[in-house]
């Protein structure tokens, strides 16, 4: 329909003729080429009549435009007033107006899919098909029949539960070429980002999950059809769109993209979902201190998974024929300096850096991993969120031991995206000396950046520590936690023990800080 190779513009009074993909191409009036019509949508003329507003339209309102001189078509339900194209169509109008005041997407998808209508057709954009709840389709199919007058897949009432549907715009559509298969997740959400898209492919069971504040949105579909592992996820952050890529095992048309798992299309408070896990296999395991290591896991290739800033995941084990689940606090491979990136830090891999305790088990579990093996690894969880460093001044992080790893992708973030931060300042508590986990890689930051600052505070120091001894109380938290100036905006971030974490955030209130000016990281 909206196919035009150059070559396929006939000299003006040429006959009709038949192209090779079957469909009879028309003569086309002088001034109505290709390079006319790009001509005339650069040429800020108003093509849709709607003086560049977008509109949602509905079934009934994209049926009245249905006449040569005023032809709406709706392709993947974005609605274009292909009014103005008629004459340049190298299909001809009555082409064109088979799919007039319709859905053409099928008939688009029949003549030729590979052309791209989003950008030849952009100033034909009225809007987009306004979403009329519907119930979740029995089987995802391509075929016409069922789907031609709505979007594939648009959230059913019954899938929203605890949510106003008013504000849930969510609908998903597949497509697929000779060798890949294309999940296209619209969400109509501002500002998506990687982090708020997990995907994941096993055994022909697709899995892709769309985070929208504390609610989740999940495509579950066990696939007509074998794919190989490697998977791609393209977003449009600008209009919330989430494309899943799937190259097909073998390149033969699928019918349908597969059956639909229980919980398939539905949106649902992230805590009322299911924890769900992928195996991941130890890469390596190096020594921070004398009782702590870096763990770093690969995700499997057909896994979409960004651990945000200060959330955790949880590892699962089977200990002594017992499932159990720990939280661990993704880190980075190392602190934002100027060190060469290593091939390992590409979002492919997570990093745990582990204290062993002597009489732990899931720690004594971890520690007889051996490089090669696999480990259960969850989506992330935590109510953590980046806007809270995003407008601040001034950032404390007091960490207690591995307290600290919250700490390190929130300094990372603070130190090379936050401009407004004046002062970070970390104090750090440990027993010993020994005991301190990224010691040089801390004080070398500090020389690095004058808005960083690390202080050590030593509850075993031995007699030689010339350094800040005691634990966490008033007195040291007064000392070590000011206010730029008398106005700045602050952030105090704590994390250790229970009891540490407990104690400091009492402190803090008594010293005057409001709940909002503290984040206390817990499980
Ligand atoms: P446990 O059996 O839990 O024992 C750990 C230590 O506590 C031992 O010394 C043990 O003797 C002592 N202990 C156990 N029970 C008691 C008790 N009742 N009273 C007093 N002492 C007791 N840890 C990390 O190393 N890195 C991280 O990134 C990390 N992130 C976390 C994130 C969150 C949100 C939370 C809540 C915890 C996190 N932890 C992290 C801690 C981690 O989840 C485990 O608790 C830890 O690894 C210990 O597990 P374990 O089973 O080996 O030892
Ligand atoms: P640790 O070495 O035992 O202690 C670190 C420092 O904290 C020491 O100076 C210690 O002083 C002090 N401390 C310990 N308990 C205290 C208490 N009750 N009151 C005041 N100070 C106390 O710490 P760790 O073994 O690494 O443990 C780290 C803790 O952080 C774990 O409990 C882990 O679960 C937690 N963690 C939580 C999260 C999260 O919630 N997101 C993330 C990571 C880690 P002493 O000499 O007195 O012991």
């Amino acid at each position: 329909m909206l196919n035009v190779p150059p070559q396929a513009f006939p000299a003006p009074g040429s006959q009709q003729r038949v192209a090779a993909s079957g469909r009879a191409k028309v003569p086309l009036k002088p001034g109505r080429s290709l390079m006319d019509w790009i001509r005339l949508t650069k040429s800020g003329k108003d093509l849709t009549g709607l003086k560049g507003r977008l509109v949602e339209v509905t079934e009934d309102e994209l049926a009245k435009h249905n006449k040569k001189e005023d032809c709406w078509i709706c392709i993947r339900g974005f609605v274009y007033n292909v009014t103005p194209y008629m004459e340049y169509h190298p299909g001809g109008e009555d082409e064109l107006m088979k799919a007039a005041g319709t859905d053409g997407t099928d008939l688009f998808d029949q003549v030729h899919r590979w052309v791209n209508y989003e950008s030849m057709l952009k100033e034909c954009l009225v809007g987009r098909m306004a979403v009329k709840p519907i119930a979740a389709p029995k089987e995802i199919s391509s075929t016409l029949s069922e789907e031609k007058k709505q979007l594939n897949g648009m959230l059913s009432e019954k899938g929203v539960l605890g949510a106003s549907t008013k504000d849930v715009m969510l609908s998903y559509d597949w497509f697929q070429t000779d060798s890949l298969i294309t999940i296209v997740i619209y969400t109509k959400q501002k500002d998506l980002n990687a982090e708020l898209v997990i995907v994941d492919c096993q055994d022909k069971r697709l899995r892709g999950e769309i985070i929208i504040d504390d609610h989740s949105y999940l495509v579950e579909v066990d696939l007509y059809h074998a794919v190989q592992e490697d998977l791609a996820v393209n977003i449009t952050e600008k209009v919330g769109k989430v494309e899943i890529i799937l190259k097909k095992n073998d390149n033969i048309h699928w019918k349908m993209l597969g059956q639909p798992l229980e919980n398939h299309n539905t949106f649902i408070k992230r805590t009322d979902r299911g924890q769900f896990y992928r195996k991941c296999k130890l890469v390596s395991k190096t020594e921070v201190t004398h009782d702590t290591k870096l763990f770093c896991l690969m995700l499997p290739k057909s896994t979409h998974l960004h651990v945000p800033t200060g959330q955790h995941v949880y590892l699962k084990q089977i200990i002594a024929g017992t499932e159990v689940v720990k939280p661990y606090t993704p880190v980075l491979p190392f602190l934002p300096l100027d060190f060469k990136e290593p091939s390992c830090h590409d979002g492919a891999h997570i990093y745990l850096m582990i204290k062993i305790y002597s009489c732990g088990p899931f720690t004594q579990a971890l520690e007889h991993l051996q490089v090669g093996d696999y480990i259960s690894v969850s989506n992330p969880e935590g109510n953590f969120k980046k806007s809270q460093v995003q407008t601040s001044e001034d950032l404390f992080l007091l960490a207690a031991g591995t307290g600290f790893t919250p700490m390190v992708k929130l300094l990372d973030f603070a130190l090379t995206e936050v401009s407004c931060l004046r002062t970070v300042k970390l104090i750090f508590f440990n027993k010993t000396e020994d005991d301190i986990l990224w010691r040089n890689q801390l004080e070398q930051l500090a020389l690095k950046d004058k808005r960083f600052e690390v202080k050590f505070i030593l509850s075993q120091p031995t007699k030689d520590w010339m350094g800040k001894e005691g634990k966490i109380s008033s007195s040291l938290l007064s000392e070590f936690v000011k206010r730029s100036s008398k106005y700045s905006k602050v952030l105090i971030c704590i994390c250790g023990p229970t009891p540490f974490t407990e104690q400091g955030v009492q402190y803090l209130k008594d010293l005057g800080y409001s709940q909002e000016e503290i984040h206390a990281f817990t499980a």
